[in-house]
């Protein structure tokens, strides 16, 4: 096995946090970098005995210098609450990061992935969506900061592809759940197992009728690294994500029963330019990358729910 030194920008973050974990088990040397803007150091904390971790705080709107042979380009908050708290800083982190990190790529001749986002497509007029969709997507929007600077990113990184002759990758990452998303995330997955758990109502924003196709983190993690490592020549952009498409009333429902909860279901405005139906069409990584998700919903969903009970637990136990 070569140990590679790999650089993960929102290393602190849910989905980072999940893969410097399982690149460090595979034996390599990860540098993870984060502004601790959404991160948390409880997700990463256990992994900073191991010598062959590396914690840098650093802003990626700013430029980085580190030797390192791949590059996973994460930081970027991915809850609407969040990237709508400074939604110039979110298109500057989409926008500046992207630059940073290829210019990093192109001086030290690093391989580098881009996590995109299903959010490309904006509110689909096709349905599920694949790669060739160009999308219906609201420029000057709430959504857009994240939208919109997410599709600049994968513009500059096919332009330092083709101008530069970088090895890029570029997924597009369908909503994705698990263990280690911010209690406080805003995320529906996590609003609504938190509200189940203390009995609290479930919001759904508008009739509940709107689709997600929800992927479990592990399904992702192998999605990511299938990706990283396939052929220079297979660039993407692909689509890594769960076929199942359910609506977010079928969800709330699907949490009160696996927790049992007392919670009544309210229903709240539905923000602005919210996308109806997301389904992804995973055609080409199930060709390119043998890949397919293996983890179903209510699987999924119980692994979440005992790692957030388990979270109020503690806490509860460190507050007496
Ligand atoms: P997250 O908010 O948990 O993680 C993002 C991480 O990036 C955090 O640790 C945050 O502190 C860090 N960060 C933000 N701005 C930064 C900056 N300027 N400099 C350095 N670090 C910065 O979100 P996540 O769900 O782990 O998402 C990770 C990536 O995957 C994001 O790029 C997101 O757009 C993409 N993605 C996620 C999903 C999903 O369902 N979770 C779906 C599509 C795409
Ligand atoms: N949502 C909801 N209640 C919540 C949080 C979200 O009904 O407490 C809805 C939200 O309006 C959207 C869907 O759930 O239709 C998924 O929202 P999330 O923010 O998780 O992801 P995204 O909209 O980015 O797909």
């Amino acid at each position: 096995m070569i140990r590679k030194r790999i650089l993960v920008t929102g290393g602190a973050g849910f989905i980072g946090s999940h893969l410097c974990e399982t690149l460090l088990l595979q034996g390599h040397e990860v540098f993870c970098l984060d502004n601790f803007f959404t991160g948390n150091k409880e997700n990463i904390v256990h992994l900073q005995d191991n010598n062959y971790f590396e914690l840098i705080r650093h802003d990626v709107v700013d430029p980085f210098l580190i030797e390192t042979d791949e590059i996973y380009n994460l930081a970027c908050p991915a809850s609407p609450i969040h990237y709508q708290y400074n939604s110039i800083k979110t298109m500057k982190t989409s926008i500046m990061g992207a630059i940073n990190m290829l210019g990093l790529a192109k001086r030290v001749n690093a391989k580098i992935l881009q996590a995109s986002t299903s959010e490309v497509y904006g509110d689909p007029k096709i349905h599920p969506q694949n790669e060739k969709y160009w999308g219906n997507v609201n420029p000057i929007g709430l959504r857009s900061c994240y939208d919109v600077g997410k599709r600049a990113a994968e513009t500059l990184f096919m332009d330092y592809h083709r101008q530069n002759n970088i090895k890029i990758k570029i997924i597009r990452i369908f909503n994705t759940y698990g263990p280690k998303m911010l209690p406080n995330d805003g995320r529906v997955v996590s609003n609504f197992i938190i509200q189940a758990l203390t009995n609290q109502e479930i919001t759904i924003f508008g009739d509940g009728a709107q689709t997600r196709s929800f992927q479990y983190i592990d399904d992702l993690i192998q999605g990511l690294l299938k990706m990283m490592n396939s052929k220079d020549t297979f660039i993407g952009p692909v689509n890594i994500g769960n076929t199942n498409e359910f609506t977010i009333k079928d969800l709330a429902n699907k949490i009160i029963e696996l927790t049992n909860s007392k919670s009544k279901i309210v229903f709240k405005p539905l923000p602005s330019d919210d996308p109806l139906r997301r389904k992804p069409d995973i055609e080409k990584a199930n060709k390119e990358l043998n890949w397919e998700p293996k983890i179903n919903l209510e699987t999924g969903l119980i692994k979440t729910i005992t790692y957030f009970d388990n979270l109020f637990r503690k806490n509860c136990q460190s507050i007496k």
